[in-house]
């Protein structure tokens, strides 16, 4: 498999805002696979990192044959370098909490709904600070959460001071950026590297050869639309919330949201029992949420009812299972009680064709270290 921030590969550790046009984001990324072996290798969206500006000089000498020293320059850019920074200091540390109507925090919990189960009301952090990257002030803003597991996940957002920017203009990207980041985060810690791609891309085509495009946005997926939060209605970009939310968890599962279109559902395997798959249907119609049939060993044993919170987007809905099927499973069967259990068959008579196969949690360790 491709290595990819949507195959989980990488973490996001820092967005940080282009000083030339606000709509544009660089994503810092860290490679988990240098990550697990003690080292820190970096990866930015910015020419100057693919075009690896800073080896340019010894690159030349090389190629006129005047160096004769092999010195290899990692390979960097001012915004791997802030990312390193953050990587050193930010640690595991408890940040001051803030409470849930904070706009940062409220615009969070709102575009990403299963944030809103999983975080509890007293579980969110924030730091701000005013920090230089290449003599250019930015505003940095680092967002904590802890899940009611006990995990914690920081995103880290960097906004350009040089744009006006508010508390509340603010709240979308960090929400945006910080929500997708977190949740990630969540899913990479339990041991399903799912995470989806992120929400905003910014990918410069190079004069003269081809750039290294990661993780295109989807098709229908505008700028607008990414920015936009969960349940305001007028947000200028004539979407719907069940088509905001749909968005989100189109993002959120980058290609398995075509599997799930295609075939109807998506498989969770348990982390709690071996042999045991959880599987999650979508009425086609997106109208009303369908029972959970679970596997055991192969074999479809029950259906378990779920029932959604009011007024919340099917789609919204689905994710938040989802994400708690995997995020905190315990959490979720707790709340299934004897009398939300039915036999199989209760919610349609569609037979199973495809198996549903368990597959063990992997990185647990690592991602715990
Ligand atoms: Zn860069």
């Amino acid at each position: 498999m491709a290595r990819s921030l949507r195959n989980g590969d990488f973490d996001l550790t820092l967005a940080i805002q282009s000083p030339s046009s606000p709509d544009r984001w660089y994503r810092v990324l860290l490679d988990r696979a240098s990550a697990r072996v003690g080292e820190t290798v970096l990866s930015c969206d910015c020419v100057g990192w693919r075009q690896d500006a800073r080896n340019a000089p010894a690159r030349r000498a090389l190629a006129a044959g005047r160096s004769d020293t092999g010195l290899r320059v990692p390979r960097g850019c001012k915004h791997t370098d802030v990312a390193t920074t953050l990587l050193g200091t930010a640690g595991g540390g408890a940040m001051p909490r803030y409470r849930t109507d904070h706009p940062y925090v409220g615009a969070t919990r709102t575009r990403w709904a299963p944030l809103r189960d999983f975080v509890p009301e007293d579980g969110w952090g924030m730091q701000e600070a005013r920090i230089t990257v290449s003599a250019e002030p930015y505003h940095l803003v680092l967002l904590q959460a802890t899940g009611t597991t006990g995990t914690t996940a920081t995103a880290a957002i960097a906004f350009a001071a040089y744009h006006p920017a508010t508390l509340g203009s603010r709240a979308a990207p960090v929400g945006e950026w910080g929500g997708y980041t977190i949740a990630a985060s969540f899913c990479r810690q339990a041991g399903v590297p799912l995470a989806g791609e992120p929400p905003l891309h910014f990918a410069e085509a190079l004069p003269g050869r081809s750039a290294p495009r990661r993780a295109p946005l989807q098709p229908g997926t505008s700028t607008r639309a990414i920015l936009a939060i969960g349940d305001q209605r007028d947000l200028g970009d004539r979407l719907t919330p069940a088509q905001r939310a749909e968005n989100t968890l189109r993002l959120f599962l980058g290609p398995q949201h075509a599997l799930l279109e295609r075939q109807g559902f998506l498989d969770v395997s348990s982390g709690l029992t071996a042999g045991r798959v959880y599987r999650l249907r979508r009425d086609p119609q997106r109208r009303y949420e369908r029972r959970v049939r679970v596997f055991e060993n192969g074999s479809y044993t029950r259906d378990l009812c779920i029932v959604r919170a009011q007024s919340v987007p099917e789609a919204d809905h689905f994710l938040t299972l989802l994400f708690g099927l995997i995020a905190d499973e315990r959490r979720i069967l707790s709340v299934v009680q004897r009398g939300n259990i039915f036999r199989t068959y209760s919610d349609g008579q569609e037979r199973e064709t495809m198996p549903a196969v368990w597959q063990p949690r992997t990185g647990q360790a690592a991602a715990a270290a």
